[in-house]
C-alpha cells in the first residue's frame, strides 16, 4: 500500500494515468469519497498487476446518497448494471459483460473483471458509511428532507449558519469545463 495518501482526484489520476484515460469520463463525487476510490484505484492496480489490459474508469458518480464506479477494458463490453432502489436499499443487478466473445474467452481476463467488479462493489458500500465532507466513519443524516452521510462533526456544522463546506470534486476534461 502506497504511505501517502492521494488527497484528490488529481492526485489519483497523476498516480494512475490509465485509469483515468477515457476522453469522456465524468467523475463527480463527493470529497470524503477520494479516502475510498483511493483504495480501489490501488487495489485495482494491484490486481491488474503489469498488464493493465485497457482498464478504465468510464463514470464515478453519486446515486441514491452513495458512490458508483463505472469501468471499462478497452475493447471489450462493459458489464451492465441497473440499480434499483427498494425499501430494504439498493439492489444491484448485474449482467456481466464480455459473455458474447466465447470464443476467444480469456479465462485469466474474467478473474480479472470479476475481482474488480467486486472490489468495486464493495468501494460503493464502503461510500454509504463516510461522511461527505471529510471522508471519516458517518451515519445517514436527514434534514430538511435531505439525506446526507456524515459524521458527528459535519451533522453539527450542517446545523450551524455557516453550514457544510462545498463537497463535490469533479474531474473531467477541461474542454467544455
Ligand atoms: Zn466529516
Amino acid at each position: 500500500m502506497d504511505t501517502q495518501q492521494p488527497q484528490s482526484l488529481k492526485d489519483l489520476q497523476a498516480r494512475y494515468p490509465y485509469q483515468f484515460s477515457d476522453p469522456k469520463l465524468g467523475i463527480a463525487m463527493a470529497k470524503g469519497w477520494v479516502v475510498v476510490f483511493a483504495q480501489l484505484c490501488s487495489d485495482v492496480d494491484q490486481v491488474l498487476g503489469p498488464n493493465k489490459r485497457g482498464f478504465h474508469w468510464t463514470q464515478v458518480k453519486e446515486k441514491f446518497g452513495s458512490a458508483r464506479f463505472y469501468f471499462e477494458f478497452e475493447g471489450r463490453e462493459p458489464d451492465l448494471r441497473m440499480d434499483i432502489q427498494t425499501p430494504e436499499g439498493v439492489l444491484t443487478q448485474l449482467e456481466p459483460g464480455g459473455q458474447e466473445a466465447l470464443d476467444n474467452r480469456d479465462h485469466g481476463f474474467e478473474e480479472i473483471n470479476s475481482e474488480i467488479r467486486r472490489l468495486a462493489l464493495l468501494a460503493e458500500q464502503a461510500t454509504r458509511r463516510v461522511c461527505l465532507v471529510c471522508g471519516k466513519q458517518g451515519v445517514q443524516d436527514v434534514d430538511g428532507g435531505y439525506a446526507l452521510v456524515l459524521c458527528p462533526e459535519h451533522k453539527a456544522q450542517r446545523r450551524r449558519p455557516e453550514g457544510l463546506p462545498p463537497f463535490w470534486d469533479k474531474l473531467r476534461d477541461t474542454k467544455d469545463g
